[in-house]
């Protein structure tokens, strides 16, 4: 079972004043708290709609969205642009993502791709140094003008509204608009992420000046204000995205990322982007074919490449149910799930990029499950980095796989995910990011939003064949993982998670504790983590090495803590639907110091 639960921390809601999310909509006088009716914990369970993230703001402003009669859709971007205030080192503006919406008018699952992708003048070798000819060190590749991706989530935002939404871009900014503007008070999250972040942004004088107010972190209980995001919302709000795309705001992106704004005297070397302002005007969000799988009789719906999120659960979940997965034995159930994602990892390391011909239907095949399940022993583990397997529809059973694996490329460790359901059935599960905390710490002056440096995901030294070389016009492979899961035709599970390359296990897991462990959501989300990722050791939380750790180094697997910081693995929001209309909002009760889950009504 799982560890209990401790106690939720202070949040940001219960510090707010009511008045800073609710009837900020729409311009509406608020009738009071958007606590929603359920109740503004970590689980919450009731009607007329559910939320969960990461920020008890973002949550209460997706559910104001919902009270005043918007859809799934209107609340997500609404809440993400919240996120962009208050959780400003882990996505919005400046980043990219991936939407899933299931449309209950059509019963259909959709996703929208809002990837970052490289500038035209990217090639496989642009993280190379000419002067060297070797890979430039990583921590230089991260913070640095070179790893900005076009940013794709404004016109993701866009592309979803006016598909499926029905409110205008300028109306879900407002509360976000407000919320910069008079500001919100300091927590620890936000204190520890800009803390873990100051030495490289006191490096750029746009970041220095916003978020290191005297040359520190922020500290807690004091109030942040970001005025130039404010502008910058309103602005956009106004005169629509092509001032982001095409614009006086697109020619600045663009200056900043060729020249970023590196402090006199500073030391770090801060290598220049390839970013033009023809990059930037051509970027399209790009609508997809869901990637889809059946488990346990369910439908799972996920994130097609450039994501091999989608592909990487599919497939991990094919393989689990060919293996001994018995709900009154975790032991061996883990075991199993171990095995099945270190396989499937190693097929999503040499298939799964934003490449043509992708195997996706072969990788999802019951044939190629067969094979690889057939790898695995149910007493002891197969040693990482395990070979890829062959998904070419010549199944014989067992093929033994041969060759060498590849070691796991740097993922980095944060973004964020939320999910939404609207009164009418409407879900949306939407993963958004600018990499790593804080991206490339590179803030665009004036304009309160910090660059992703997501293209630190593309293989930096690739060897011949990595279907993830950088290359022009390409989107970094990623492991954003937003899954919906239907049951008869109707929306059951739905979730997601950030953590770089964890996002795929974090997600597994969840779903392996919910249907095969028999969990309730609340404990399924709680439980203690371990991901395995074709890793030498698979890296866990302290809480599951106490749980299981012997049990599982006797049959072979090697554990080993993970690292951090912070030391945990994933923040994740799921929902489920409990019938007539009921449904189970779940955020993280203690990881990333707690998220809050919403409800219209009980
Ligand atoms: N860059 C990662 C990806 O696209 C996301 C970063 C994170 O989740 O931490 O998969």
């Amino acid at each position: 079972m799982p560890e209990p639960v401790r106690a939720l921390p202070r949040t940001r809601a219960a510090l707010l004043p009511s008045v800073l999310v609710s009837g900020l909509l729409l311009g509406v006088p608020g009738e009071g708290p958007a606590s929603g009716g359920g109740g503004s914990s970590w689980a919450a369970t009731g009607r007329g709609g559910a939320v969960a993230t990461v920020d008890a703001t973002a949550s209460g402003t997706a559910v104001e969205v919902l009270r005043q009669g918007g859809n799934a859709v209107d609340a997500a971007v609404a809440a993400a642009a919240m996120l962009g205030v208050t959780e400003p080192y882990v996505g919005a503006l400046g980043g990219g993502g991936f939407f899933l919406y299931y449309d209950p008018r059509t019963r259909e699952v959709h996703t929208v791709d809002g990837r970052e992708t490289a500038p035209a003048a990217m090639r496989a070798d642009s993280f190379t140094d000419p002067s060297t000819g070797k890979p430039i060190p990583l921590e230089e590749a991260v913070t640095s003008g070179l790893s900005v991706g076009v940013p794709g989530t404004l016109r993701q935002w866009d592309l979803v509204l006016r598909r499926h939404g029905t409110r205008p871009l300028s109306a879900l900014l407002r509360p976000s608009i407000t919320v910069a503007e008079r500001g919100f008070p300091v927590d620890q999250e936000f204190h520890d992420q800009t803390a873990l972040n100051a030495d490289r942004f006191a490096d750029f004088s746009s970041s220095r000046d916003l978020f290191l107010p005297g040359g520190e972190p922020p500290k807690v209980g004091t109030v942040f204000r970001n005025p130039g995001l404010a502008d910058t919302y309103r602005r956009i709000a106004r005169q629509g995205i092509g001032w982001f795309y095409d614009g006086d705001l697109a020619d600045e992106i663009v200056r900043t990322v060729q020249r970023p704004p590196v402090v006199e005297g500073s030391t770090r070397k801060v290598r220049a982007g390839l970013m033009t302002a023809s990059d930037l005007a051509s970027y399209r969000a790009l609508p997809r074919e869901p990637v889809h799988t059946r488990y346990r009789g369910l439908d799972v719906y996920g994130m097609a490449p450039p994501s091999s999120g989608g592909s990487t659960v599919g497939e991990a979940l094919n393989i689990l149910e060919r293996l001994p997965v018995p709900s009154g034995d975790h032991v061996q159930a883990l075991h199993s799930y171990l095995e099945a994602s270190k396989l499937a990892y190693a097929d999503r390391d040499r298939y799964v990029a934003d490449v043509p011909g992708v195997p996706l239907k072969e990788l999802l095949s019951d044939g190629f499950a067969g094979e690889r399940a057939c790898l695995v022993s149910p007493t002891s583990a197969l040693k990482p980095p395990v070979a890829a397997g062959s998904p070419d529809g010549q199944y014989a059973g067992c093929a033994a796989a041969s060759g060498a694996g590849r070691p796991l490329a740097h993922e980095g460790p944060q973004t964020t995910n939320l999910v939404v359901a609207d009164r009418w059935g409407g879900v949306a599960v939407y993963t958004l990011t600018i990499e790593q905390f804080g991206g490339s710490a590179i803030t665009v002056p004036g304009r309160g939003f910090l660059l992703n440096n997501e293209l630190t995901d593309f293989s930096l030294a690739p060897k011949s064949g990595d279907p993830n070389a950088a290359g022009p016009g390409k989107r970094p492979r990623s492991s954003m993982a937003p899954t919906l899961l239907l049951r008869d035709g109707r929306p059951f599970l739905a979730l997601g998670s950030p953590g770089g390359s964890t996002i795929i296990t974090t997600v597994l897991q969840i779903l392996l504790n919910r249907l095969d462990l028999r969990m309730d959501l609340p404990s399924a989300v709680a439980a203690p983590r371990a991901t395995q990722r074709n890793t030498p050791a698979t890296l866990a939380e302290q809480s599951f090495v106490d749980a299981h750790g012997p049990a599982l180094t006797a049959r072979g697997q090697t554990l080993e803590l993970f690292p951090g910081p912070p030391p945990e693995i994933g923040a994740a929001t799921a929902l489920e639907f409990l019938g007539d209309g009921l449904v189970q909002a779940v955020a993280e009760p203690v990881r990333r110091h707690g998220g809050t889950a919403l409800t219209v009504r009980d």
